[in-house]
């Protein structure tokens, strides 16, 4: 079903909270809908899709169509002693599907439980958390082709998938709007309990059974990250920053405590909040707005701030880690 709103209210939508409007609103449920939506000259030039906006900072009025995938369908597409293959909706909860995943015993998508948003966002930037991706447990994307004008459908290999990454992030960005995803999860057990704290999270609950894994990510992880209904946030701001093993060991005769993480011979993450908070900059308010005091990738609105407050907050943060490490740090969040 299409539905349309004009003149629509953002606060609600997105985790931020920031007060901006958008002139129009289309909530579709699936491929049929944006083929009519696209061909019936509903749309105009400038349009964006819209998840759950948790990765999403709002700088002013949307002049323009934001499409909001609402379907909320879970379907069983095959099935066997080993694993089973289901196919989300976009606009299913992921915390939902997870949870849909993890009474069924189903492993794969655990270690990603409570990462806000819907499932049809979880390619776009291949969301991550304690190890896993959700490139781990995709196996198919759909998604509508506005310049093509049909469906298509791309296998985990197509979707070049990497650390925050996707063709939906590059080749796709502004073509694509995914309608649903399959998803392919075992049902033999494979804890993944390699990551920081994890392990003794689990320990304390006893086996590492999948309840007991999920319970222990949500436990961790609102003990680390503010609330967005208490405090507008996106979660990390920043991301982690990939630099030559060159610079990162440079770095690491300096300080020696520096968390880094090699992905390659050549190539290494380093952790961006460790860097803002040797900056001097956890914790650190202006105005409405600041780095939130526990966790320093994130930054928070404390009340009624606008996106560009947010947007001065993190241009003062990128160069307070330049001035002091000569490393270019680069927003995670979507800015529109
Ligand atoms: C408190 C908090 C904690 C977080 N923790 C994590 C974490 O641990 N790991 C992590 O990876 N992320 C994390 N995030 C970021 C966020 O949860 C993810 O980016 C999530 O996928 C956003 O989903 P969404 O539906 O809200 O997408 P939105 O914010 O609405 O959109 C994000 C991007 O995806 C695009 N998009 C959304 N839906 C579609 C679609 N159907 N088709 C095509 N493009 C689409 C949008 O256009 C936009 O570019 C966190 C955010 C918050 C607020």
């Amino acid at each position: 079903m299409i539905t349309r709103y004009t003149d629509y209210p953002l606060h609600d939508l997105n985790s931020f909270h920031v007060e901006e409007r958008a002139d129009c609103i289309i909530e579709f449920d699936c491929a049929n809908d944006l083929a009519e939506i696209f061909t019936n000259g509903d749309i105009g030039q400038k349009w964006y899709v819209l998840g759950g906006g948790n990765n999403i900072l709002f700088t002013g009025r949307y002049c323009g169509t934001l499409i909001k995938p609402v379907g909320k369908n879970i379907t069983i597409l095959e099935e066997d002693n080993s694993s089973l293959l289901l196919e989300a909706d976009a606009g299913v909860e992921w915390d939902d599907m997870v949870a849909w995943c993890v009474e069924r015993n189903l492993w794969g998508a655990e270690n990603l439980s409570l990462i806000p948003g819907s499932v049809g966002a979880s390619p776009v930037q291949n969301i991550g958390a304690y190890g896993a991706e959700a490139k781990d447990i995709i196996e198919r994307v759909h998604y509508f082709d506005t310049t093509e004008m049909e469906s298509r459908t791309l296998t985990n290999r197509e979707c070049h998938f990497a650390y925050r990454e996707s063709i939906f992030k590059n080749k796709l960005r502004r073509h694509a709007i995914i309608t649903s995803v399959e998803f392919r999860l075992s049902k033999i057990p494979t804890p993944n309990l390699g990551y920081g704290d994890l392990i003794h999270e689990v320990e304390s609950r006893g086996e590492a059974s999948l309840q007991n894994i999920r319970d222990a990510v949500c436990s961790i992880r609102r003990s680390k990250l503010p609330d967005t209904a208490l405090l507008g946030n996106a979660g990390s701001f920043f991301k982690n920053p990939i630099v030559d093993i060159a610079t990162a060991d440079g770095l690491k005769a300096q300080y020696p405590n520096m968390p880094t993480y090699p992905l390659s011979e050549q190539r290494c993450k380093i952790a961006a909040g460790w860097l803002i908070d040797q900056a001097g900059m956890k914790g650190y308010r202006q105005g409405s707005v600041g780095v939130h005091e526990r966790q320093a990738l994130v930054l928070v609105n404390f009340g009624h701030a606008t996106g560009n407050e947010v947007i001065a907050l993190a241009e003062h943060v990128m160069q307070r880690v330049f001035d002091k490490f000569g490393i270019r740090i680069e927003p995670e969040v979507n800015i529109l």
